[in-house]
């Protein structure tokens, strides 16, 4: 997949480019990342890239006119490509995001600066506004190598193990279980004896009902939309019994969600 990301900062990108997961994808040519500093594209003879709003306001907004220039060296003309402007008036970045863009070969990323961007910019290349989260960042460089880093873990090829992108904390649909690894006793703490006893499905119990906790618990509105879409008697790995015992215990989580 190739992720145009229009920026004043391309040397933020280092960590997305060259480290870790990520710069091991751009590496094998999994992901390219295309840098594009809207500043080499000013027409001003100081490079300056921003000018104060329309209507007064404190702050400076990008203009048109860089980022129009840097729009079209790579191609996009008209509003007919997707391109996502980071912003914190934007869709909330979220799995099912991530599943739309997966499929795409090409997106472009604009990050914002200043006070954000001449609307005309957003509304000329009918750009999707996403956030991730509801704070605000002093630049779109952090948030578009959030949703850069979420996005190519997706990519076919780029983690090891194709299973573990989906089996993690939000996107199973319940939060992860508590995790440890050895030794088994550090200072005095323990590791729940039944991760140690080598008895497979009894840990997947127990992992199932340290997940329900937590997620009951940190998240009750993931645990409510898990309880109606899960049927117990589905859940056939259990005994009858064991069935029993998980929808008691799922109902005693339900009484402390109320
Ligand atoms: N004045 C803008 C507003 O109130 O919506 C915020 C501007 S912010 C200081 C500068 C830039 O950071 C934005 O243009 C945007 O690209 C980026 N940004 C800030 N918070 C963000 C968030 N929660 N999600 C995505 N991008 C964000």
């Amino acid at each position: 997949m190739k992720i145009n990301v229009l920026t004043l900062f391309p040397e933020m990108y280092s960590p997305v480019t060259t480290d870790s997961i990520l710069g091991k994808a751009n590496e094998k040519g999994l992901i390219e990342i295309n840098l594009i500093n809207i500043r080499d594209f000013s027409e001003d003879r100081h490079r300056k890239v921003d000018d104060t709003p329309f209507g007064g306001g404190c702050g400076m907004l990008m203009a048109c006119q860089p980022i129009f220039d840097a729009m079209k060296s790579i191609g996009i003309t008209d509003g007919s490509k997707r391109v996502l402007y980071m912003s914190p008036r934007g869709e909330i970045l979220s799995k099912k995001l991530l599943d739309s863009l997966v499929k795409e070969d090409e997106i472009t990323i604009l990050a914002g600066h200043y006070e954000g961007v001449d609307q005309r910019v957003l509304d000329y290349f009918n750009m999707e506004e996403v956030s991730i989260g509801d704070y605000v960042t002093t630049g779109g460089e952090l948030p578009s190598m959030v949703l850069i880093d979420s996005l190519s873990r997706f990519l076919p090829g780029v983690l090891g193990n194709a299973e573990s992108v989906e089996d993690e904390s939000v996107y199973s649909g319940l939060l992860e279980a508590d995790q440890y690894t050895k030794p088994k006793e550090y200072m005095g703490l323990t590791v729940p004896e039944v991760l140690t006893s080598g008895n497979h499905k009894e840990i997947r119990k127990f992992e199932l009902m340290n997940s329900l906790e937590k997620t009951a618990k940190k998240r009750p509105d993931l645990f409510r939309k898990w309880v109606k879409k899960t049927k117990i008697d589905d859940l056939t790995e259990y005994t009858k019994k064991e069935r029993k015992n998980l929808s008691f215990f799922i109902e005693k989580l339900k009484e402390k969600d109320r």
